[in-house]
């Protein structure tokens, strides 16, 4: 088979559609003006930057287009809606989120809890789901602030946000409630209008604009203080020039990021699944995580038992093919998933878990491609494990 880019880490990053990139491209050349310049040079850009705001608002079902914010990133939506519901609830010191968040989130929260915060970490179980009695019991009269992601990047399970922001209200309507909406954005239809969600990030890059422009949304009503001080851009709450083209990119990316909800995630689920059953069929040593979890329809979490994700990404990599591994190599230090760890995944499994996410881009060729690479990858690698005599067991027990 002739080696081909099968490009399966959608959750790292997305191709900036050619749509996208065809709308922002006038506002480097044509269209430079500062929206906020007197001329109309340089004012008309702002009608523009209004119809990205609608299209934004449009994706999330906010209903008043100034409930979004543009940002430069979901790390920076995390912090300015943490630190500003903070101060918001400023007596109040308790704070929830799960174990199982970005680290946007979570390394947000470490930092409170050594400033005295007194923090909760929600638990998952063993698929990934979040446990909504333990939320409803973490919820006192001192809880300032509930974090919750939408959906897990690593495992693509969907949490019920829905029902934890009504919890969140009926145990103190003094809370506020965050949704880091990253991973959700454009995967599942959302409408924060009809829940009772404070404040939700979002970023272009996980759904086809570029990288460095994302959006928060904050309820109306609430007056959410800004991290950093500058002149009356966004409403004062995210000073700074626009990011005139990124702001143009991520609404086209949130118009057809909404056509696409329907049909376009039936077919990328298909291909997922097809991915799944594949693997499962040729690798007596794969296992499918979250996989009767509610999931997003673009990602799957296998761990290949007793093998190292790191060898496998190599030789995935040789063979043309991106994927994630579930350890934090990024960051320097092989510690396996949290993720995967809060879900109490044994130790055999968690080294070797990867997670691949497909895109609206992926193909079915890209599909077969890699059902057709990995398996004897895998056959490779399991012949350098330590683990010879469990492979030969689990083999026999699987049937293979
Ligand atoms: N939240 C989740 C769930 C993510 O997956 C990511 C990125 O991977 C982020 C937040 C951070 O987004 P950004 O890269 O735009 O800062």
């Amino acid at each position: 088979m002739e080696k081909r880019l099968v490009y399966l880490d959608n959750n790292a990053t997305t191709k900036v559609d050619e749509k996208v990139l065809e709308k922002m491209l006038p506002f480097f050349s044509e269209k430079y003006g500062n929206p906020s310049s007197m001329h109309d040079f340089g004012g008309k850009v702002s009608k523009d930057l209004a119809v990205a705001r609608e299209q934004v608002a449009d994706l999330l079902g906010a209903k008043n287009p100034y409930e979004v914010t543009f940002t430069g990133c979901g790390t920076e939506s995390a912090n300015i809606a943490i630190k500003g519901a903070l101060e918001i609830n400023k007596n109040k010191k308790h704070i929830i989120t799960t174990k199982v968040e970005h680290p946007c989130v979570q390394n947000t929260y470490k930092w409170l809890e050594k400033r005295g915060y007194n923090v909760t970490y929600l638990d998952v179980n063993a698929r990934g789901e979040l446990m909504l009695e333990e939320l409803k019991e973490a919820i006192n009269v001192d809880t300032a602030l509930v974090s919750i992601m939408w959906a897990n990047n690593e495992t693509g399970v969907i949490f019920p946000i829905e029902k934890a922001a009504k919890i969140v209200k009926e145990k103190n309507e003094k809370t506020l409630f965050f949704v880091d909406a990253v991973q959700a954005a454009g995967k599942i239809p959302m409408d924060v209008s009809s829940c009772p969600i404070d404040l939700l990030g979002i970023s272009g890059h996980k759904f086809h604009a570029p990288k460095g422009i994302g959006a928060l949304y904050v309820k109306k009503g609430i007056l959410l203080p800004p991290l950093i001080l500058g002149g009356h851009q966004e409403k004062g709450l995210r000073p700074g020039t626009e990011n005139v083209a990124g702001i143009i990119g991520i609404g086209e990316a949130a118009k057809l990021a909404k056509d696409f909800l329907s049909d376009e995630l039936i077919r990328v689920k298909t291909l997922r699944d097809e991915f799944e059953k594949g693997i499962l069929k040729k690798v007596f040593n794969a296992k499918v995580y979250s996989a009767n979890a509610p999931r997003v329809s673009n990602t799957t979490n296998i761990s290949f038992e007793y093998i190292e994700g790191e060898l496998m990404l190599l030789h995935f990599a040789d063979a043309g093919i991106c994927a994630s591994s579930g350890s934090a190599c990024t960051s320097g230090s092989l510690e396996p998933s949290h993720v995967l760890k809060a879900m109490g995944i044994p130790f055999t499994s968690l080294h070797g878990s990867i997670r691949f996410s497909l895109s609206r881009f992926t193909t079915k060729e890209d599909i077969e491609y890699a059902l057709e690479v990995i398996p004897p990858i895998i056959e490779k690698i399991n012949g350098y494990s330590p683990y010879q005599k469990e492979l030969r067991e689990l083999k026999e027990l699987r049937n293979f």
